[in-house]
């Protein structure tokens, strides 16, 4: 771990973090004029963004929270797990997933085809970062922090193997 950390370097400092949240509070904050949001954060690597983004929101809004996995290790898989799933009823709610990376894709089509089955008003997704250049799936993303290389990222909510997390920037690491 030691030696992990000492190649990590800074992808995004808080600043630039903080930045580009509050300008994608705003967006959502004029695509949902005199609506009423609910916004599903996906544990736990979301976390961190959720908490700073919904600061940032003006309009009416509930925070609710899904766990699914996928990840081993370094590597995504295909295999998705539904492993919190909501307690509300979203039928005919206005719905923001907010996730904190897309990376093959998997995880958020499979969030996405399963909410889409209790009957959202909307759905959209949401995300800090967006490795495009790793998709393996098609799945539509609405607003975007950063489109980032195919780096593995660390911090701000982003694990090696749950630990880092509580780092405040986003760092990456150097091979
Ligand atoms: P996907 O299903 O899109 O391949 O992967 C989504 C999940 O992979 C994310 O929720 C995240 O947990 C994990 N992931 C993908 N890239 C990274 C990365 O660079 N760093 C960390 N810590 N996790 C990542």
């Amino acid at each position: 771990m030691e030696e992990v950390i000492k190649n990590l370097k800074v992808m995004y400092t808080e600043e630039q973090i903080q930045e580009r949240i509050k300008e994608l509070a705003k967006e959502i904050d004029n695509d949902y004029i005199g609506k009423e949001l609910i916004i599903i954060s996906v544990l736990k690597g979301a976390i961190f963004f959720t908490v700073d983004l919904v600061k940032r929101i003006n309009i009416p809004m509930s925070i609710e929270m899904m766990q699914v996995s996928s990840y081993q290790g370094t590597q995504s898989t295909g295999n998705v797990i539904l492993k919190r799933g909501l307690d509300i009823d979203i039928s005919g709610k206005d719905v923001l997933i907010v996730e904190d990376i897309i990376d093959t894709g998997y995880t958020l089509q499979y969030l996405k085809e399963y909410l889409q089955t209790l009957n959202p008003n909307s759905l959209k997704i949401a995300v800090l970062a967006d490795k495009k250049e790793r998709r393996k799936i098609d799945v539509k993303i609405d607003y975007t922090g950063f489109e980032i290389e195919n780096k593995f990222i660390v911090g701000y909510g982003f694990d090696i193997d749950q630990k880092y997390r509580n780092l405040p920037y986003i760092g990456y690491i150097e091979e």
